[in-house]
Parts: C-alpha cells; sequence; structure tokens
C-alpha cells in the first residue's frame, strides 16, 4: 500500500521515538539531576557518565561504593554517613551512588577486594523506592542473567561483598521487605554478605538508634574481612565551599532558590517531574475548620497549561521553603547572619561527589530553600560539631550527647529541636568554626511534601485540590511547638491569598514571592506522582472507603468523581464512606459539600461517621466497621473495591484487622481464614492503602 506523508511522519515519529525509548540512558541523557549544569561544574559530570560501576570505581580509584535506594532523601542521608564514616575511620576509598544510576548486570565482575553497600529503603506495601525499582526487579526477577552469561544456577556473584541495612516502618505489612529480598537474592546468588542485615524501624521511632547500633559491629566485621585499620577520624571536608566576593546575588548565574537551571533562567519548561517541578498559580484557598491551633486547609491548585495531568487518586508533591524565622536561627547560631548574602561556590572535593545543592548561590538561599534544617536531629551529626564548639565546656556537652544515649534522648529528642535549636540550648555562643560543608553532608536536602489529590480529574483535570491539616504539635516532654515546615508555608500563603499583605503564621514568615519573585501572585513548585490508588474502572461497581481526618482527602475526589458520573445519568454502584474526625461541628471536612454529592448521588451515596468526642466513649471509624459488619461484607460479596487513607500507624492497622474479622464473622470462617482473604484482597488490587 502507498504510504501517504502524513503515515510517513507517523512512521519515523514513531521509529525515533521507539531508539530513544531502547537506548535511554545510553545515547542520551535521562534528564534526572535538576543541578545538571552546576554538577557539570564539579567533577561528577566530568569524569563521564558510566553505568558500569566496576569500571567507575576502577577509574575512581574507589574500593567501596554506597548504593543508596531513597524515597525521602534519609537512605541517602544514612548513605553519605557511611562513606564518610569508612573513610575517615578506615581509610576506605568511597562512593556513594544513587541505585539507578548504574547497571547491575556486571556486578559479577565485581572485584573480590572490594566491598558493595546497599542502603535500601521499603515504600509503602513492601515497594522499592522509585530509583530502586529496576534494580529490585532484577535481583527479585525469574530469570537473573549476567553480562558473563551466567546464570542464577552459577553463584555468580561469590566475588562480590556487601553490606546491608534497610529502612522501613513495622506498621506495614512487608517491613523492611526490600533489603529481606535484596539480601536473600543477593546470598542466593553467591555474594558474601559482611555483618548482619540491618533494619531500622522508623515506625517504632528508633531509625537513628537502629541504624548506629547496627554500625559498628559491621564496621568490626569489615575491618575483618577486609583487613582494614581503624585509625582516628578527622574531619575531612566532602564539598569544597567559597565565598566569592566578586559575585553579587543579584547575578543571573546565582541560585536564589530556583529548582534548577531552568527555573534560574526564567524560561522552565516542562516535563515537569520530580526533577523539575512547575511553578503552579493556587488559584484559591480557604480552611476548612479552624479550632484553637488545629486548621486545616483547602487549596485548588490549577496545572493548565503545563502539561501536567492526574488521575484521580494520585499524589502532588507540594516544594516549600524554610520559615524566615528558622532560617535566621540557623544563621545566628552558625554565625552566618553578616554573611547571608555572600555569594557560594560548592564543589564536590572528590569526583565521586554528588553536591546537593545548587551552585553558585548564597547562605540564605541554601538554608532557606535547599536544606531540611527543622528536622529532628540526629545523635551523631551532633556528635560531629564536637570538634568545632565555641569553647571546652560546650564540646564537653556535645561529646557527652554524641556517646550516651539516654541523655541525648532526655535533652534533645524530647524537645524536638531541630539542629539550631539544639545548638541553643547547650550554649548561646555561635558556632562559627563549623565548615559549612559539614552542614551540607549533615543535613538532608529540603524534600518536598505529598499529599493526596483531593480532586477527580474526571471534574477538574486542570486543578489539584489539596486538604492539608496544619501541622503545629506540641509533643509529649517537648518545650515549644514544631511547626510542620510545609504546611505552615502553604498556610502563610492562604493568608496572603486572602488579603493579609504580610502572613506571619506563629511568627514564622515566608518568602512568600520566592527566589527574584517568582512565586509572586500566590505560586508554589509542585510535581505529580502516579499512584495505584484507583477507583475502579466500572462504575457501577460498589466501593468501601475508611478516610478520617485529612484521610477523607482521595475519597473526596472518589466521590466528587461518582457524583459527576450520576448526574450525567451514568450507574454508579454504593459508594460507602466511613468518616472520622473529634466532633461533628468542629472539624467535619466538607460536611457541606458532601451533602450536595448526596443530593446528586442519592442513596448510593452513604456517609457513616464516627465522632471520637461527642459521647462518654471514643468512638473510631473502625467501631463504625464493625458495627456495620453484615453491609460490609455485602459490598465485598458484590465484589466491592476497599480502601483505607490516612494514618498509618494506627488506624490503617485496626481496620485491616477488623476487615478480617468481619469476613471471618460474617462467612462463618476461622479467624485465620478472615486475615487471608484481607491478604488475597490486597495482592489483588481490591484491598487498597494510601497511608502516611
Ligand atoms: P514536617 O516539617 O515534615 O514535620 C512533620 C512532623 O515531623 C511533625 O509534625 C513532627 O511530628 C515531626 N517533626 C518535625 N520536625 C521535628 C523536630 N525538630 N523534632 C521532632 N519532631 C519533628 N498530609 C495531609 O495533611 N493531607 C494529605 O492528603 C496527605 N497525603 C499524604 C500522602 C502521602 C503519600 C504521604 C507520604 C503523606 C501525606 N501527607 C498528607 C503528609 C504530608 O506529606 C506531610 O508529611 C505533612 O503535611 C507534614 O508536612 P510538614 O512539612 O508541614 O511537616
Amino acid at each position: 500500500a502507498q504510504l501517504d506523508t502524513l503515515d510517513l511522519i507517523v512512521l519515523v515519529a514513531l521509529l525515533v521515538g521507539s531508539v530513544a525509548y531502547f537506548t535511554k540512558g545510553t545515547y542520551w541523557a535521562v534528564p534526572k539531576d535538576p543541578y545538571a549544569s552546576s554538577a557539570a561544574a564539579n567533577g561528577a559530570a566530568k569524569s563521564g557518565k558510566t553505568r558500569d560501576v566496576v569500571e567507575k570505581m576502577e577509574e575512581t580509584g574507589k574500593n567501596c561504593v554506597i548504593f543508596y535506594g531513597s524515597q525521602t532523601g534519609t537512605a541517602e542521608d544514612y548513605a553519605s554517613r557511611l562513606a564518610k564514616e569508612g573513610s575517615q575511620r578506615f581509610g576506605l576509598k568511597t562512593m556513594v551512588a544513587d541505585i539507578e544510576d548504574y547497571d547491575y548486570e556486571n556486578l559479577d565482575k565485581f572485584p573480590e577486594d572490594k566491598i558493595a553497600f546497599f542502603v535500601l529503603a521499603t515504600y509503602g506495601e513492601g515497594e522499592p523506592t522509585d530509583n530502586a525499582v529496576e534494580f529490585y526487579q532484577f535481583f527479585t526477577g525469574e530469570d537473573v542473567a549476567f553480562e558473563s552469561g551466567a546464570g542464577a544456577d552459577d553463584s555468580p556473584l561469590s566475588s562480590l561483598k556487601y553490606v546491608a541495612f534497610g529502612l522501613g516502618n513495622n506498621t506495614y505489612e512487608h517491613y523492611n521487605a526490600m533489603v529481606r529480598q535484596v539480601d536473600t537474592a543477593l546470598s542466593k546468588l553467591g555474594a558474601q554478605r559482611i555483618g548482619s542485615a540491618g533494619e531500622g524501624d522508623d515506625g517504632a521511632g528508633t531509625m537513628e538508634e537502629d541504624f548506629l547500633a547496627w554500625k559498628e559491629p559491621m564496621w568490626t566485621a569489615l575491618s575483618d574481612a577486609m583487613g582494614l585499620q581503624e585509625r582516628e577520624a578527622v574531619y575531612e571536608p566532602v564539598f569544597n565551599v567559597n565565598e566569592d566576593e566578586s559575585a553579587s546575588p543579584e547575578d543571573d548565574s546565582v541560585y536564589l532558590g530556583e529548582p534548577t537551571a531552568a527555573h534560574r533562567q526564567g524560561q522552565p519548561k516542562g516535563p515537569y517531574s520530580a526533577h523539575n517541578p512547575y511553578v503552579a498559580p493556587i488559584v484559591e484557598s480557604y480552611e476548612l475548620f479552624t479550632v484553637k491551633d488545629r486548621n486545616c486547609l483547602h487549596m485548588e491548585i490549577n496545572i493548565g497549561g503545563s502539561n501536567l495531568s492526574y488521575q484521580t487518586g494520585d499524589h502532588i508533591a507540594i516544594w516549600p521553603t524554610n520559615a524566615g524565622a528558622e532560617v535566621d536561627r540557623f544563621l545566628q547560631v552558625f554565625g552566618l547572619e553578616d554573611k547571608r548574602d555572600s555569594v557560594i561556590n560548592i564543589k564536590g572535593i572528590d569526583v565521586t561527589a554528588k553536591v546537593p545543592i545548587p551552585s553558585p548561590t548564597t547562605y540564605d538561599a541554601a538554608i532557606r530553600y535547599y536544606m531540611e534544617v527543622c528536622a529532628p536531629v540526629s545523635r551523631q551529626f551532633v556528635s560531629s560539631l564536637a570538634a568545632f564548639a565555641p569553647d571546652e565546656q560546650s564540646k564537653a556537652e556535645i561529646v557527652r550527647l554524641g556517646n550516651d544515649k539516654d541523655y541525648f534522648h532526655e535533652k534533645i529528642t524530647n524537645h524536638c529541636y531541630n539542629i539550631a535549636q539544639a545548638l541553643q540550648s547547650i550554649t548561646s555562643k555561635t558556632f562559627t568554626a563549623v565548615p559549612f560543608s559539614l552542614l551540607i553532608e549533615g543535613l538532608n536536602k529540603l524534600q518536598p511534601r505529598y499529599y493526596s489529590i483531593s480532586s477527580s480529574s474526571l471534574v477538574q483535570k486542570d486543578k489539584i485540590s489539596i486538604t492539608a491539616v496544619v501541622e503545629s504539635v506540641r509533643l509529649p516532654g517537648a518545650s515549644h511547638m514544631v511547626k510542620g515546615v510545609t504546611t505552615n508555608y502553604l498556610l502563610a500563603l492562604k493568608q496572603k491569598q486572602n488579603g493579609d499583605p504580610s502572613p506571619d503564621p506563629h511568627g514564622l514568615t515566608y518568602s512568600i514571592t520566592g527566589p527574584r519573585n517568582k512565586y509572586d501572585g500566590i505560586h508554589v513548585p509542585v510535581h505529580v506522582r502516579h499512584s495505584n490508588f484507583k477507583l475502579p474502572s466500572d462504575p457501577s461497581k460498589p466501593i468501601i472507603m475508611v478516610g478520617p481526618g485529612t484521610g477523607v482527602a482521595p475519597f473526596r475526589g472518589f466521590i466528587q468523581e461518582r457524583a459527576a458520573l450520576a448526574a450525567k445519568g451514568e450507574k454508579v454502584g454504593t459508594t460507602l464512606l466511613f468518616f472520622g474526625c473529634r466532633k461533628s461541628d468542629e472539624d467535619f471536612l466538607y460536611k457541606e459539600e458532601f451533602k450536595t454529592f448526596q443530593e446528586q448521588m442519592g442513596d448510593s451515596l452513604k456517609i457513616i461517621t464516627a465522632f471520637s468526642r461527642e459521647g462518654s466513649e471514643k468512638v473510631y471509624v473502625q467501631h463504625r466497621l464493625k458495627e456495620n459488619a453484615s453491609l460490609v461484607s455485602d459490598l465485598l460479596k458484590q465484589k466491592a473495591n476497599f480502601y483505607v487513607c490516612g494514618d498509618a500507624a494506627n488506624m490503617a492497622r485496626e481496620v485491616n484487622l477488623v476487615l478480617g474479622h468481619i469476613i471471618a464473622e460474617q462467612r462463618g470462617m476461622p479467624a485465620e481464614r478472615g486475615e487471608e482473604m484481607v491478604k488475597h484482597m490486597r495482592s489483588s488490587g481490591s484491598y487498597q492503602e494510601d497511608v502516611w
């Protein structure tokens, strides 16, 4: 058949597309590094981007690679800390590696005298982090085959020595599944683990201490295996931080908080992603409730024209800005106040060091936009500041804090201090001697926070709603309120949008208009993360949703969607929501809106509420679930999907248990069968969780 011009264009486009797809990462760079242009200035890019880790280690003279699979930055931070310790205490030549930056097919050629660390977080339901998906699939897949042709039966990894640490949360069913499965797979392939496979538990709040307790025996085992000699650790900076007096913060080349070079140059282009956020206008914002010091925000974020899209049930990430009050505190504590607007260049000293902050920048911008300065403090990091304490007395106190876990808990953790507050609690003197490199090394990159989208893409495809409770908590024993970074920033944006010329929630103050005023007119950088938390494609299928508090967020989207379908005359199945809050007239989110949806959906929408502070006894969603056992069971028999959203620590777990009981009881089965049925529902996708 004859091909006309259009066919030809389509064919060529397809061909180019396929070539590009299959050569991804080989012939063209996958745009991943948000600071690619600044990285080019340091050695990382200069040394060439090989995906062969053996070659890379050879080239750079390394004998220890620390791979990380990280979602929120903690695993990455632990990897950096291990690299530093390995180098300073044991003279290892270490490099840190994002696990997605390298291939795995040649790990069978990993030299015997070198060591690989795997620091792997488990995400959600036992899943790998986004950057570790391919690695995970490679090692846990059916037929593992290496470049040399060796397969699983030949013990292909017999020359690979490795160390493993996992970051998990015991409130999830598949606790630390990632490290466990990878450890099993590597051992099966003949690799030799050194020390025990460590497991940190975020659920019990012991992650940091688990890590510290695991690493000492690991270092001993590794020293034995590799014949390492421990030496007195002397701090060696990872980054060169130079103040450039000839540069001005007004120079176009200076990052003043922009996420990428394109944002700095003023023309950020798509595609927008986790490495390239879209600076989106907030078109509407209001409070869903305000009581004493609790409040909850509803915001509408416009993604029209950005080419970003979402589906009902997805997540949106908000890129926050630190509060001015905390930026000032940090600058003051480290004696940087007078230099806040000085331009600094940050370069990795070693070619493998990745600079987490784009540069040149200023101290102010680095702290405000790029560093997680408000987070809880690690004992190891505090300990590393001892050498730079302003006097002997504070040095002695820091050493004691570093060595005594219980004392550290009493004095720092229990007070919920961030790093600057912690140091202020030790002395009023400033820590001017602390190298800025050490602060970059010891603190995480400022992380975007995720929110379950609370709108339906069918109803408002260009507008994403979020429902966020403002974090303002006094933890037991703490001497001050912990103010959440992102939610208080959003609160300030909301105040500004609603007419407050200088919003100042709780005296925090924010740079509302962003770097170079680029966020003026109420904008915020965002990206969308697709999730598996999805409505059934057939709307006539019944659904059961359990979402107390802000856990109702995605269900507002689900109901909005089903109400719209019902209004169009489509058949919509029973839509059952269990919602819980404190009081019906206090924090009942979307109460009025639900009435409108009810009118559109009639009997197919059922909302069952649990108010924990109204009666003499506390009633929660799981109690209501139990009371409605036969309704729930009937809907499950009609193949209802079951969804849970919100608090992972308690609620989601209880709901899981109660559902098992309901199924067992209603169908006259033993309790274990009920549990098994829930497990089966999970694996088949009819039980879905969106919990945090
Ligand atoms: P952060 O600054 O991150 O602080 C969070 C908490 O950490 C504080 O409340 C405190 O308990 C602790 N903390 C912080 N600093 C310290 C310190 N120095 N010492 C001790 N403790 C400290 N939230 C919603 O409101 N709505 C949603 O729809 C929603 N959906 C989510 C979906 C997903 C997939 C995930 C992962 C999370 C979701 N969250 C949601 C939670 C949200 O991402 C944020 O974690 C939350 O809003 C708090 O962010 P923040 O920056 O304000 O607080």
